[in-house]
């Protein structure tokens, strides 16, 4: 599943490819990819232009001339930008017929990702209730000790709740807890100032690695690879069970944790 530097990876190479494009014509495929009406959908679109490129935690925010287009890949969403002669996939659902003469197709295996048209005032402060983005200076350690005190359950749970911060998945959370030193079923409540200190150092760390990772991924992109969006990831624990710690070389165990698969060492990350 995408997480923060993947979706973001997808935006800025989209950002490259088809800014000021217009969509002259809409064709979709499997309906309950678009929510609402889907006539309204492409009656609204239709004529408007790709302006700028936003991202809120893992949601695409196109912003058009009198909209927001809002895309969310979920698990296996894909945008490919192809000439509009290339054979449509079966798993293409939405196809945005350019200017151009190129096509934004969007490909999905699981159907599971969603689109839908926001007005253009749509604050994004407060977009889909969801947490800071992890860059965002109002992002303190005060401010993570006063919402991890009132919580129950373990940090990875939290880390993983968008309204706390936007964008972190599974495995980026398995990585900040490794950062951090810290369990992932420490209890919330138990999460001292210096581990919200580190919590916060890791996360930014980890996404901005991840996220130059993904820019170095942008430039070797062609149009008929499309933009997965997916790169080599830097990872320490998650998937790594078995292997052994690259600090303390403990074999990394894996359980769940918050109901997700988790890896972590068991040395080196404190309860
Ligand atoms: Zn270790």
């Amino acid at each position: 599943m995408p997480e923060l530097p993947e979706v973001e990876t997808v935006l800025r190479t989209l950002e490259h490819q088809i800014q000021k494009q217009k969509i002259i014509d809409i064709d979709i495929r499997w309906d309950r990819i678009v929510q609402g009406d889907n006539d309204e959908f492409k009656q609204t679109l239709i004529g408007q232009e790709f302006v700028d490129f936003k991202r809120r935690g893992k949601y695409l925010l196109f912003i058009m001339n009198d909209c927001i287009l809002v895309s969310h890949l979920r698990m296996e969403g894909k945008y490919f930008y192809v000439d509009k002669d290339t054979p449509v996939d079966k798993h293409t659902h939405v196809i945005f017929k350019l200017s151009n003469n190129l096509e934004l197709r969007y490909n999905d295996t699981r159907k599971f990702g969603r689109m839908e048209i926001l007005p253009k005032d749509t604050d994004l402060d407060t977009f889909k209730n969801l947490g800071y983005e992890p860059w965002d200076e109002r992002l303190t350690s005060a401010y993570c000790k006063s919402v991890l005190r009132k919580r129950t359950g373990p940090i990875k749970g939290a880390l993983l709740d968008q309204s706390f911060i936007a964008g972190i998945g599974n495995i980026y959370a398995d990585e900040i807890c490794f950062k951090m030193g810290v369990d992932p079923r420490k209890a919330c409540k138990k999460i001292t100032k210096k581990n919200c200190e580190d919590l916060i150092i890791a996360t930014r760390e980890i996404l901005q690695r991840a996220i130059e990772c993904g820019g170095t991924t942008i430039r070797s992109y062609t149009s008929s690879l499309g933009i997965t969006g997916l790169f080599q990831l830097e990872v320490y624990v998650h998937g790594k069970k078995d292997e052994v710690c690259p600090v303390c070389g403990t074999p990394i165990k894996k359980i769940r944790v918050a109901t997700r698969g988790t890896y972590f060492c068991p040395n080196c990350q404190k309860r």
